[in-house]
């Protein structure tokens, strides 16, 4: 399906409801560009991690002006893999693709996120990406704060069971050694601090539609949802 001259897609929602999936598939039936700003704030954790700059015991970041030390230190991009035929995460020039999707990082992000002036630098970059349009974009604050003009909006919801065992498949998949109940801890607070942050929470914007996908597969979900570009275009 062609669409001209294309218009911008955001997609938010709990954590594991399948965003990514719904984004990629779109992306590539539209012939559009996909960003996973999920991956820039694990990028941006993975860098913090690595340099100490967060407490792993009890997940405080120790560097209360940490946004001033990232700014500068931290150049992340995302170039495409012909062999995967998707587009990967760079932090700093290297390829950190697998490293952000562990668990290590899941457990930190939610943290860091919630730091104001680590969104204002990435929602900077966001914007910047989505202004030539054609873009598909997903993560929690796409519909309200980073693209609030987009013309289709979608808000992401699936059952909790549904979820958990989503992502403890992708991960075991991976190869990582996780338990199911780390996985349902971990998505939990995610979604608390997500929901309850003062800056930017997570919360469905007032136009957009709701996606529930507990009973739907990746191929059905996607049909629904280029009906409604359809609509929109
Ligand atoms: O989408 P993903 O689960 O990879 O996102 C990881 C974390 O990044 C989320 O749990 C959330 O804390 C944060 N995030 C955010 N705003 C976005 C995208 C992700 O706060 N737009």
């Amino acid at each position: 399906m062609t669409t001209k001259p294309g218009i911008n897609i955001a997609i938010d929602g709990y954590s594991s409801t399948g965003k990514s999936t719904l984004a990629k598939s779109l992306a590539a039936s539209l012939g559009y560009r996909y960003i996973d700003t999920g991956a820039m704030y694990r990028a941006v954790t993975l860098f913090a991690l690595r340099n100490g700059l967060i407490d792993q015991n009890n997940d405080s970041v120790i560097n209360e002006n940490i946004a001033q030390r990232i700014e500068p230190e931290v150049k992340l991009m995302f170039r495409f893999n012909p062999e995967k035929n998707l587009s990967e995460i760079y932090l700093n020039n290297e390829n950190v693709e697998d490293e952000i999707r562990k668990m290590e990082v899941a457990r930190h992000v939610s943290s860091i996120a919630a730091i104001s002036g680590i969104r204002r630098f990435l929602v900077k970059q966001q914007q910047a990406m989505a202004r030539e349009k054609r873009v598909v974009m997903d993560g929690r604050d796409i519909g309200t704060v980073v693209l609030p003009e987009a013309e289709l909006k979608i808000f992401m919801t699936a059952s909790e069971e549904v979820r958990v065992e989503r992502r403890f498949k992708e991960l075991q998949a991976k190869g990582q050694q996780v338990t199911k109940e780390e996985v349902a801890r971990n998505i939990s607070e995610r979604d608390y601090k997500d929901t309850s942050r003062e800056d930017s929470p997570l919360k469905r914007a007032k136009d957009a539609l709701l996606l529930d996908n507990s009973d739907l597969t990746p191929s059905e979900q996607l049909e629904v949802v280029l009906g409604w570009v359809r609509e929109n275009i």
